[in-house]
C-alpha cells in the first residue's frame, strides 16, 4: 500500500481524481465511512477551529440512521460524496447491484461525487459509474483505520505529503477513531502553519 500514489498510475487513470489542479496552497481533506455519531462531530469541531472545509464520502446506510449528521455537515459548509450504500466491494457485485447500491444512497446525498469503497471497482462498473459521477480517490492516505501505525506515524504519513492540490483521506469510524482523533488536529495546525487553506472539492 503507498501513502502516496505514484504519478504513473495517475497519468494512467483518467477521468479518475487523483489530486486537484491548483497551484495555490490548499489541499483537499476526506473523511470516508460516516457519517458516525460522536466521531462525525469530533471531525466538525476540529475543522471548526481552523474553519476548514472538507468532504464526506458517506455510506447511505450510516445515513439512513443518522441524517442529522448528514444535514450538520452540510450545514457547516462542507460536501458529501457517494461510498454505496453498504460499503460494496465492486469485485463481487455485479454493475446492476452495484448501482442500485449507488442510486439508494444517492435519493439522501444527491452529489455527483464518488469514491469507491477500497478505492476498486471493475471495469464495467467504473464506465457506467463515470457517467453520473466524477470519481474521486486520494493523493495521500493517512492509513488511520489500521491498528499496524501508531498515531504518530499516521500524523507523518500526512504532514510528510503537504503539496497544492493533494487529496488526503482520513476516515469518520470508530476503527479509525484513536489514531484519526491524535492526528487530525495536530496535522490541521500543521498545515495551517505552513500558509495552506482546507476546501472542499469542486
Ligand atoms: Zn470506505
Amino acid at each position: 500500500m503507498f501513502i502516496k500514489i505514484p504519478k504513473l498510475l495517475r497519468l494512467l487513470t483518467p477521468g479518475i481524481i487523483w489530486e486537484v489542479d491548483c497551484h495555490c496552497k490548499q489541499v483537499y481533506l476526506t473523511f470516508d465511512d460516516g457519517p458516525t455519531p460522536g466521531i462525525t462531530e469530533f471531525i466538525l469541531e476540529t475543522l471548526a477551529k481552523y474553519d476548514a472545509k472538507a468532504t464526506f464520502f458517506c455510506l447511505g446506510k450510516n445515513a439512513e440512521l443518522y441524517p442529522h449528521l448528514i444535514e450538520k455537515i452540510l450545514a457547516e459548509g462542507h460536501r458529501i460524496g457517494n461510498h454505496t450504500t453498504n460499503h460494496l466491494k465492486g469485485w463481487q457485485v455485479c454493475s446492476k447491484d452495484y448501482m442500485a447500491d449507488m442510486k439508494r444512497a444517492n435519493k439522501i446525498f444527491k452529489t455527483n461525487l464518488f469514491r469507491p469503497p477500497y478505492g476498486r471497482v471493475g471495469f464495467k462498473q467504473a464506465i457506467r459509474l463515470l457517467k453520473q459521477y466524477k470519481m474521486v480517490l486520494w493523493t495521500v492516505i493517512s492509513q488511520d483505520y489500521s491498528k499496524k501505525f501508531t498515531p504518530e506515524e499516521v500524523l507523518r504519513k500526512v504532514t510528510g505529503h503537504i503539496r497544492p492540490g493533494y487529496i488526503i483521506v482520513f476516515h469518520d469510524s470508530v476503527k479509525a477513531y484513536d489514531n484519526m482523533s491524535y492526528a487530525l488536529p495536530r496535522a490541521l495546525e500543521y498545515i495551517y502553519k505552513k500558509g495552506y487553506t482546507c476546501h472542499v472539492l469542486p
